[in-house]
């Protein structure tokens, strides 16, 4: 039902193929979010369209509204949504901890507030799992505590302690065969509590791994020091996923150091603010250089929004409310993290990652005025 296997490296980057019972991820990948069951703004054609092979949807998000059990009687998130690829669910920890009210943490789980509503929940090791259970996606993962950057060395190893008790009762409460379990892996910026909870975590011998804890506010070299510290002591034969990352750029870094899997809500949310990234870099599309301009977004993008849309009527749209503008900006930004993505794995395959990496880098380092072609 379930593989994973690493079928080139080019450098530390890998490219793999991973098999789930709704079908293949061919890896390195980029799981556009679906928070509440859906990826905002996007219907399930477009998001085929633009090449999704799997999505991540929030178990915090769906155990508030409209309730896991409620999604669980109507077949689960695949049967819910439509969405028939894999989904991936976050553990509900990071959001507990970003976005509720009046949380509690103690040592069998944390009590907190809704953000919606202001009633009282509780998420156990146990109960995430309940909720990830009848939310039904491939791939789940362990609970865990997710401190900010600010945190103390004393509350992050506090935090680090917790994550392994609560990985091994979610390893002990989890049940259904038709789902991978990943552990993550926490610690902060300190490389010594990174260790300690990477041989923790591994010992558990889940079918795959996550680094969490990173793009909190720490800054990028930390980023980059902790997942170059982790990568190497993560079994190589299971995924790794880097949860919550990120921009174009950093996902290729991301690639160069070994990781497999992405999310991040940037594609989208930009998309909705105005912002696209293109292959001749980012272009904001309020700017009033826009007002008159005929040409597509990109014009080597293939995706519905470039071969039927100027920049003037996205910039009209997006500057009088329409919707419509940030259905058109998502679609044409998720093509665009994809296409690179697909374009990552081939040039992986090819052996010559670190050269398209180069590439595609300078590109992104392009000004406005040069994604504009000057006009
Ligand atoms: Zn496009």
């Amino acid at each position: 039902m379930f593989s994973f296997s690493v079928l080139a490296s080019s450098g530390a980057a890998r490219a793999g193929l991973l098999t789930t019972p709704h079908g293949r991820v061919e890896t390195p990948a980029f799981m556009p979010v679906g928070t509440a069951g859906a990826v905002k703004a996007t219907t399930r054609a477009q998001l085929e369209e633009a090449g999704a092979q799997i999505l991540l949807a929030n178990t915090y998000h769906l155990m508030l509204r409209p309730g896991d059990e409620l999604v669980a009687e109507r077949g689960g998130l695949h049967g819910f949504t439509g969405w028939p690829g894999p989904f991936l669910t976050d553990s509900g920890g990071y959001q507990v901890f970003s976005l509720a009210a009046l949380r509690r943490v103690d040592d069998d789980g944390v009590s907190f507030r809704s953000h919606l509503d202001g009633t009282a929940h509780r998420l156990t090791p146990e109960r995430a799992m309940d909720v990830q259970m009848n939310l039904g996606a491939d791939l789940v993962m362990a609970f865990d505590e997710c401190p900010p950057s600010t945190a103390s060395r004393e509350e992050i190893a506090a935090a680090t302690g917790r994550t392994t008790r609560w990985a091994r009762r979610s390893r002990e409460a989890h049940r259904r065969a038709d789902q991978w379990l990943f552990g993550i892996v926490q610690g902060g910026v300190h490389l010594d509590l990174r260790e300690k909870s990477a041989a923790e975590i591994t010992a558990l011998d889940l079918p795959g791994h996550a680094i969490g804890g990173l793009a909190v506010g720490e800054t990028k070299d930390d980023t980059w020091r902790v997942v170059e510290h982790v990568v190497p002591l993560l079994p190589a034969d299971r995924p790794r996923y880097l949860m919550g990352v990120g921009t174009p750029e950093d996902i290729l870094d991301g690639v160069a150091r070994g990781i497999d899997l992405f999310d991040c809500v940037l594609p989208t949310r930009n998309a909705r603010n105005g912002q696209l990234f293109t292959s001749a870099g980012r272009l904001s599309i309020r700017n009033a250089r826009y007002r008159r301009d005929p040409r597509p977004p990109d014009a080597a993008c293939g995706c519905y929004t470039c071969r039927t849309a100027s920049r003037a009527y996205l910039r009209h749209l997006h500057l009088a409310g329409e919707m419509t503008a940030a259905t058109l900006m998502t679609v044409h930004n998720l093509t665009y993290y994809l296409d690179t993505l697909r374009a990552v794995r081939q040039n992986t395959l090819l052996g010559r990652f670190e050269e398209f990496r180069r590439e595609v880098l300078r590109a992104l380092a392009a000004s406005e005025a040069e994604a504009d072609g000057g006009a």
